[in-house]
């Protein structure tokens, strides 16, 4: 059976060069295989538990994406395979992302995640705390993580122009860090949901983030 809502989905994305992470976050195994099926490769969860388990039961040749919080106590459960860590909020979570991926010598792509949302729950950094990073050329310091760039989410709300003024904040700090520093791998600006990825895309996202709209059953 063909999914024609994914379809159109996967073809509107792609004709704007925007990757799409999959998130399959409390999905069933049948409902992600579908996803699969449709030729997704990138799928994102936001818990360890979940990541791992998912991992194991579902096919190699998918890119593992971390998006939620993630602790440092944690980290060394997910190097052997992840493929990018979208959640970076602390400096000390890089530093344990760096050793533990030493120690199994990969190279871990992570984005750092950006405060751009008004609510106080929202994890991530202050753009000068990232701007004093490069500025300090922190960056070469990692051989074992590669930053590519940012994430953020925007306020829970229905007020599109505030939801479009955050994703317009974040896309020109990822411009001016590309402009500034050129850092070889910083191309990634990951924003945008289920909810508000239109609005994302138009501000300049290259990836998104879809759970919800993804799993939508079509006829
Ligand atoms: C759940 C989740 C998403 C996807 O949310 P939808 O609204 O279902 O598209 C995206 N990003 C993060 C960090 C999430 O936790």
């Amino acid at each position: 059976m063909k999914n024609s809502h994914l379809e159109a989905i996967q073809k509107h994305l792609e004709s704007r060069s925007v990757e799409i992470v999959a998130v399959t976050k409390m999905r069933s195994q049948a409902e992600i295989m579908e996803i699969y099926d449709a030729g997704l490769r990138i799928f994102g969860e936001n818990k360890v538990q979940s990541i791992l388990e998912r991992y194991k039961s579902l096919p190699k040749d998918i890119d593992w994406h971390m998006i939620g919080h993630l602790q440092t106590n944690k980290v060394k459960y997910i190097v052997p395979f992840i493929d990018t860590i979208q959640s970076v909020d602390s400096f000390r979570l890089l530093d344990e992302i760096e050793k533990r991926a030493q120690q199994v010598n990969r190279k871990i792509k992570v984005l750092f995640q950006i405060k751009i949302a008004k609510e106080e729950t929202k994890y991530g950094f202050e753009p000068s705390e990232v701007m004093t990073f490069f500025e300090n050329d922190y960056s070469k310091k990692y051989k074992f993580v590669n930053v590519c760039g940012l994430m953020g989410m925007a306020t829970m709300t229905d007020k599109k122009d505030q939801v479009d003024k955050e994703f317009k904040s974040l896309h020109k700090l990822f411009e001016e860090i590309k402009q500034k520093f050129k850092l070889k791998h910083f191309d990634k600006l990951s924003m945008g949901m289920s909810s508000d990825y239109e609005i994302a895309i138009k501000n300049g996202s290259n990836m998104v983030r879809l759970g919800s709209i993804l799993f939508l059953k079509s006829e």
